[in-house]
Protein backbone atom coordinates (compact mmCIF):
# COMPACT_ATOMS: atom_id res chain seq x y z
CA UNK A 1 0.00 0.00 0.00
CA UNK A 2 1.38 2.99 -1.03
CA UNK A 3 1.27 6.14 1.29
CA UNK A 4 1.13 9.77 1.44
CA UNK A 5 3.86 11.55 1.10
CA UNK A 6 2.56 14.49 3.03
CA UNK A 7 0.26 13.15 6.17
CA UNK A 8 0.86 9.61 5.58
CA UNK A 9 -2.51 8.78 4.72
CA UNK A 10 -2.49 4.86 3.26
CA UNK A 11 -3.49 5.84 -0.46
CA UNK A 12 -5.64 3.81 -2.46
CA UNK A 13 -5.17 4.02 -6.49
CA UNK A 14 -8.19 5.91 -7.26
CA UNK A 15 -6.90 8.84 -4.76
CA UNK A 16 -3.84 9.19 -5.64
CA UNK A 17 -2.74 12.05 -7.08
CA UNK A 18 1.42 12.48 -8.15
CA UNK A 19 2.97 16.44 -7.81
CA UNK A 20 6.39 16.17 -8.95
CA UNK A 21 7.78 13.48 -7.38
CA UNK A 22 5.37 13.11 -4.23
CA UNK A 23 2.56 10.95 -3.92
CA UNK A 24 -0.13 12.57 -2.48
CA UNK A 25 -3.82 11.98 -1.05
CA UNK A 26 -6.79 13.82 -2.58
CA UNK A 27 -7.00 16.51 0.80
CA UNK A 28 -3.37 16.81 0.56
CA UNK A 29 -3.42 17.54 -3.27
CA UNK A 30 -5.52 20.18 -3.23
CA UNK A 31 -4.04 22.02 -0.23
CA UNK A 32 -0.82 21.57 -2.27
CA UNK A 33 -3.04 22.70 -5.52
CA UNK A 34 -4.34 26.04 -3.48
CA UNK A 35 -1.43 27.31 -1.86
CA UNK A 36 -1.20 30.50 -3.85
CA UNK A 37 2.68 30.98 -2.82
CA UNK A 38 4.70 29.41 -0.90
CA UNK A 39 5.30 32.71 1.12
CA UNK A 40 1.38 33.67 1.51
CA UNK A 41 -0.10 31.17 4.55
CA UNK A 42 -2.69 34.07 5.19
CA UNK A 43 -4.60 33.41 1.71
CA UNK A 44 -5.09 29.88 2.57
CA UNK A 45 -5.53 30.41 6.80
CA UNK A 46 -8.62 33.04 5.36
CA UNK A 47 -10.31 30.68 2.99
CA UNK A 48 -10.07 27.85 5.87
CA UNK A 49 -11.44 30.56 8.06
CA UNK A 50 -14.06 31.67 5.62
CA UNK A 51 -15.03 28.31 4.96
CA UNK A 52 -15.35 27.21 8.58
CA UNK A 53 -17.45 30.63 9.93
CA UNK A 54 -19.71 31.64 7.20
CA UNK A 55 -20.55 28.50 5.61
CA UNK A 56 -22.19 31.13 2.52
CA UNK A 57 -20.81 30.29 -1.15
CA UNK A 58 -19.91 33.13 -3.41
CA UNK A 59 -21.63 33.31 -6.72
CA UNK A 60 -18.41 31.84 -8.50
CA UNK A 61 -18.56 28.77 -5.65
CA UNK A 62 -22.46 28.27 -6.41
CA UNK A 63 -21.45 28.04 -10.20
CA UNK A 64 -18.52 25.37 -9.95
CA UNK A 65 -21.13 23.53 -7.91
CA UNK A 66 -24.00 24.03 -10.71
CA UNK A 67 -21.15 23.05 -13.54
CA UNK A 68 -20.43 19.56 -11.32
CA UNK A 69 -23.69 18.90 -11.01
CA UNK A 70 -25.43 18.96 -14.16
CA UNK A 71 -22.01 17.81 -15.78
CA UNK A 72 -19.45 16.50 -13.38
CA UNK A 73 -17.17 15.12 -13.10
CA UNK A 74 -14.40 17.61 -15.06
CA UNK A 75 -10.62 18.54 -15.35
CA UNK A 76 -9.65 21.75 -13.95
CA UNK A 77 -9.06 22.80 -17.84
CA UNK A 78 -12.65 21.96 -18.70
CA UNK A 79 -14.02 23.96 -15.63
CA UNK A 80 -11.76 26.77 -15.91
CA UNK A 81 -12.99 27.63 -19.70
CA UNK A 82 -16.17 27.06 -18.59
CA UNK A 83 -16.27 29.64 -15.86
CA UNK A 84 -13.59 32.03 -17.49
CA UNK A 85 -11.79 31.84 -13.96
CA UNK A 86 -7.43 31.78 -13.87
CA UNK A 87 -5.90 28.80 -12.47
CA UNK A 88 -5.16 30.36 -9.11
CA UNK A 89 -8.93 31.70 -8.83
CA UNK A 90 -10.08 28.59 -9.35
CA UNK A 91 -7.80 26.57 -7.02
CA UNK A 92 -8.32 29.04 -4.20
CA UNK A 93 -12.38 28.74 -4.43
CA UNK A 94 -11.86 25.06 -5.15
CA UNK A 95 -9.92 24.24 -1.83
CA UNK A 96 -13.04 26.49 -0.11
CA UNK A 97 -15.50 24.32 -1.71
CA UNK A 98 -13.65 21.57 -0.31
CA UNK A 99 -13.07 22.58 3.12
CA UNK A 100 -16.42 22.93 3.27
CA UNK A 101 -17.04 19.06 1.64
CA UNK A 102 -18.88 20.56 -0.84
CA UNK A 103 -16.67 18.94 -3.81
CA UNK A 104 -13.51 16.95 -4.07
CA UNK A 105 -10.98 15.98 -6.41
CA UNK A 106 -11.10 12.41 -8.42
CA UNK A 107 -9.27 10.16 -10.52
CA UNK A 108 -10.67 9.31 -14.20
CA UNK A 109 -8.18 7.24 -15.43
CA UNK A 110 -4.61 8.85 -15.39
CA UNK A 111 -6.99 12.71 -14.96
CA UNK A 112 -7.39 14.69 -12.34
CA UNK A 113 -11.32 15.98 -12.34
CA UNK A 114 -13.60 17.77 -9.71
CA UNK A 115 -16.89 16.40 -8.87
CA UNK A 116 -19.43 17.05 -6.37
CA UNK A 117 -18.74 15.85 -2.75
CA UNK A 118 -21.44 13.30 -2.39
CA UNK A 119 -21.00 12.17 -5.79
CA UNK A 120 -19.52 9.02 -6.36
ZN1 LIG B 1 -2.27 13.30 2.67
Amino acid sequence: MKRCSRCQAELEASETFSVGDALLCEDCYLERMAQPKACDPWAVYSAKKTAEHYGELTPVQQRILDLLAAEGPLPAAALRTRLDLTETEFRNQFATLRHMEKARACKQGDQVCYTLFAAD
